[in-house]
């Protein structure tokens, strides 16, 4: 057991907590503990949130160019230690090392859409709205702003939010995953390296009770939730109760539509990355695999060519490792419970993901699960893990209808070559996301992730224009001058 303990950051100080409990951080390429998490409560809550509410008096006046400034120098900093920051993701998290890079990437834009924080929150002006009276809009800051993320992108999900919250002007309290504390910690450390002010950025760690405590606390104005649905939708009703501004992204159970006119080559490659990238843990992964008709059985064979040619390794040991474990063996368990109930429920598990792992770490293999249909359990559960499952709708308008089905609204993509058919899909298939021709239609920083129905509670969705709204309030002065 490792004697190494993750601190929190309050008021610029790195500091220990006295806390009673502590969770394990993984390397889950081996199962071994790196590192030990203090599992800290309302009291660690309320010393970051009081340390915010102190650096937010002249961090809200501060001009939007000065934060604009330190915001350049973050992002030279964390250019500078991308390889250090990716190689941090793959030990805690599991992903390879290129996965790694792709969600530092996706961070990185967010701080480059935030150095544009002048123009990002310009108001509007019209002179002479009446006799004498001018107008004028201006987008303000509005506190103390807390983030509650996931253990997938341990730098993306939180990018997501605090630098563009703290580019408005807000003050931030973060609480990262207890699985993947240690992320953030390095990102929080270079932020103040870059010159950001005492108190403005705060990190703690834990589990439930900081949740609880940054939901209900009355020095925070705004929560900003990602996870599963069933904690985003109780993140979004306890914070609203405690008249917060919330947005809450949930769960996901994404499909994968190919049409038989589809281009083979790269819709295969998409298809693997897309459900079997980090493991199947991405809140974009495809899950549901459609082929209409009898083009599906060749589909299926396809893909569990190209199945068969995925190596899960130690993504630290092996910088090239094709796939790597899931998250912790909790995750582990629980995916190969629900390949054993398909099974059980008659489905053919074409691949097994709970043969031939390797013995060490948390790994789950590819898994293709055929035949499912909508009375499935598999059909409307969220895995997240390495497994597909595949149904056989008998045409475009079948294979639409199912995926309304679902209780998510996240995403949804179509392989063909046939215009008509992608803009009807695109048209009619109910979620905020939608791809034509690639895997993963994420948008990157300049839209906001807009997921639908349990895939988000909240109004204002995350990064893009969005999230300036979310993290602003408008104001309107009227002028009378003579
Ligand atoms: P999770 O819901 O278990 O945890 C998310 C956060 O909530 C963590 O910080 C965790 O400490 C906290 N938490 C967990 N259980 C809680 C509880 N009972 N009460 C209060 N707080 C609690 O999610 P996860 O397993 O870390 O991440 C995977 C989930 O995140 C998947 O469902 C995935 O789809 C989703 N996700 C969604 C998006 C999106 O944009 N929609 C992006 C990434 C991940």
């Amino acid at each position: 057991m490792t004697s190494e303990t993750v601190p929190i950051l309050v008021g610029g100080q790195w500091q220990r907590p006295t806390v009673e409990e502590w969770g394990n951080v993984y390397n889950p390429s081996v199962g071994e503990v790196i590192n030990r998490v203090p599992m800290c409560g309302a009291r660690e809550v309320d010393a970051a949130v009081q340390a915010a509410q102190a650096a937010y008096a002249s961090w809200s006046i501060t001009p939007a160019t000065k934060r604009a400034d330190i915001l350049f120098r973050y992002r030279h900093l964390l250019d500078q230690r991308f390889e250090e920051l990716s190689k941090i993701i793959s030990l805690e998290n599991g992903k390879t090392l290129e996965e790694a890079r792709g969600d530092m990437r996706r961070g990185l834009e967010v701080v480059d859409f935030a150095c544009g924080i002048g123009q990002l929150t310009k108001g509007e002006n019209l002179p002479q709205l009446a006799d004498g009276v001018d107008a004028m809009t201006s987008r303000e800051p509005i506190g103390v702003c807390a983030g509650i993320t996931p253990f997938n992108f341990p730098a993306m999900v939180p990018m997501w939010m605090y630098p563009l919250a703290i580019a408005c002007g807000n003050t931030f309290v973060m609480k990262p995953s207890e699985k993947v504390p240690l992320t953030v910690n390095r990102l929080a450390e270079l932020f103040m390296e870059a010159g950001l002010p005492d108190g403005v950025f705060n990190v703690v760690h834990g589990g439930r009770d900081v949740v609880e405590a940054l939901c209900t606390h009355e020095g925070i104005t705004a929560v900003s939730f990602v996870g599963s649905s069933k904690v985003a939708e109780y993140v979004y009703k306890q914070a609203c109760q405690h008249r917060k501004r919330v947005q809450a992204a949930g769960g996901a159970k994404n499909v994968l539509l190919v049409l038989p006119d589809a281009d083979p080559e790269p819709t295969m490659q998409a298809l693997l990355s897309s459900a079997f990238g980090c493991a199947g843990q991405r809140c974009m992964a495809g899950s549901l695999l459609m082929g209409i008709g009898s083009a599906g059985e060749s589909l299926r064979e396809q893909v569990v060519g190209a199945m068969d040619g995925l190596k899960m390794d130690d993504t630290v040991a092996n910088p090239t490792a094709g796939m790597g474990p899931v998250i912790d063996d909790l995750a582990r368990q629980r995916i190969f419970d629900r390949i054993g109930q398909a099974a059980n429920q008659g489905l053919p598990v074409v691949r097994d993901g709970r043969e031939g792992v390797p013995e060490q770490g948390f790994f789950v293999g590819p898994t293709l699960v055929d035949q499912v249909t909508t009375g499935h359990d598999i059909f409307g559960e969220e895995l997240f893990g390495p497994v597909l499952s595949m149904m056989h709708p008998s045409s475009l308008e079948q294979a639409i209808t199912w995926f309304n089905e679902l209780p998510f609204g996240n995403a949804a993509t179509i392989f063909t070559q046939d215009g008509g058919a992608a803009r009807q899909f695109s048209r009619q298939v109910a979620c905020g996301m939608v791809g034509v021709n690639l895997g993963v239609p994420a948008p990157m920083a300049l839209f906001s992730f807009s997921g639908w129905d349990h895939s988000f509670f909240g109004d204002l969705h995350v990064q893009g224009m969005e999230g300036v709204m979310f993290y602003t309030r408008q104001k309107t002065i009227l002028s009378r001058w003579s």
